[in-house]
């Protein structure tokens, strides 16, 4: 049996165990995923354990993505050079082999994973006028994968620096959020990679009033029905939630490490289900 697994603090919320061992039963593989809690310092000695251990892969998650450039033995592709993180990590050669035969390659599919989304709900990225709020590890991948797919991309964030050193990486523009009105007005498509959302209560990133029926809204929050998803749909524009980004993702990685289609379907299931699970034991 393979293992694959998850490494990041905190990780016990992380949805990726169900959907990864859903896709290895889906498609009859001997493959089990696990999480595990692994701090920032001792990401080097984890990374370098699991491939001795002969891990088929592993994904990162916070506080780990960005660290993971810094290990000297990981050959990270360009895509996750130029966003700065690693997400997936996939080992080549069998535990025990001589040091050389041995690879260790990083890669980032969450850019993947949120265009994925956007197509999947029938949204032609190239050409269209793209909002995107927040400028943090997700905003960044989100916004080379618009970039190379053509979107015309707007980058509005709190903290000003972050979002012009954003725009500047790839080539979007940059805006602080006072200045969302005329951006939003403007946009075909609006997405939220802010954190904003994730907590009953944390409000609204943009006022409803400015949303139109025209508007694509992706949220790519996939923890809860956010309030921007709410009124998106009352108004009847187009409504994504951040599920099928984390669907995607996962299902790249999967692709990455065992070379077979991934069971989207499926995985969405799973993730859904866990989801739902979660919300009953809540209100209980
Ligand atoms: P991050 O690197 O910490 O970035 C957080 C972003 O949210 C920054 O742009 C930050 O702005 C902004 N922000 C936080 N609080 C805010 C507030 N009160 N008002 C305005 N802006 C605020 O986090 P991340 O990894 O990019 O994750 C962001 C969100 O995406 C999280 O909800 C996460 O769960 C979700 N996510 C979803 C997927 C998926 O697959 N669906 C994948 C990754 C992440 P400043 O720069 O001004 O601080």
């Amino acid at each position: 049996m393979k293992i694959f697994g998850i490494f990041g603090d905190p990780i016990e919320h992380s949805l990726s165990p169900a959907m990864q061992n859903a896709a290895f039963r889906a498609l009859g593989m001997d493959g089990c995923y696990h999480a595990f809690r692994v701090s920032r310092p001792r990401l080097k000695d984890a990374v370098i354990g699991a491939g001795a251990m002969g891990f088929g892969g592993l994904n990162l998650t916070i506080p780990l993505k960005e660290e993971a450039l810094s290990l000297d033995f990981l050959e990270a592709d360009d895509l996750a050079r130029a966003i700065g993180a690693v997400n997936t990590i996939s080992f080549s050669g069998e535990a025990g082999e001589e040091k050389g035969k041995n690879r260790i390659q990083g890669y980032n599919t969450d850019g993947w994973g949120a265009l994925s989304a956007l197509q999947d709900a029938g949204v032609k990225v190239k050409g269209s006028r793209v909002l995107l709020i927040g400028a943090g590890g997700a905003a960044r991948a989100i916004a080379y994968a618009l970039d190379r797919e053509g979107a015309e991309v707007s980058i509005a964030n709190r903290n000003l620096k972050r979002a012009h050193e954003l725009a500047a990486s790839v080539g979007g523009i940059s805006y602080c959020l006072c200045d969302l009105e005329p951006l939003v007005r403007q946009a075909d498509v609006i997405i939220n990679a802010t954190s904003v959302g994730m907590r009953e209560g944390d409000g609204r990133i943009i006022d409803s009033r400015l949303l139109k029926s025209h508007h694509v809204v992706f949220d790519i929050v996939y923890n809860r029905e956010t309030e921007l998803l709410w009124d998106a749909r009352s108004i009847g524009a187009a409504a994504i939630d951040g599920v099928m980004m984390l669907v995607y993702q996962g299902a790249r990685a999967f692709e990455i490490w065992t070379g077979r289609k991934a069971p989207a379907d499926v995985m969405e299931r799973a993730v859904r289900e866990s989801l739902e699970e979660r919300r009953q034991r809540k209100s209980r």
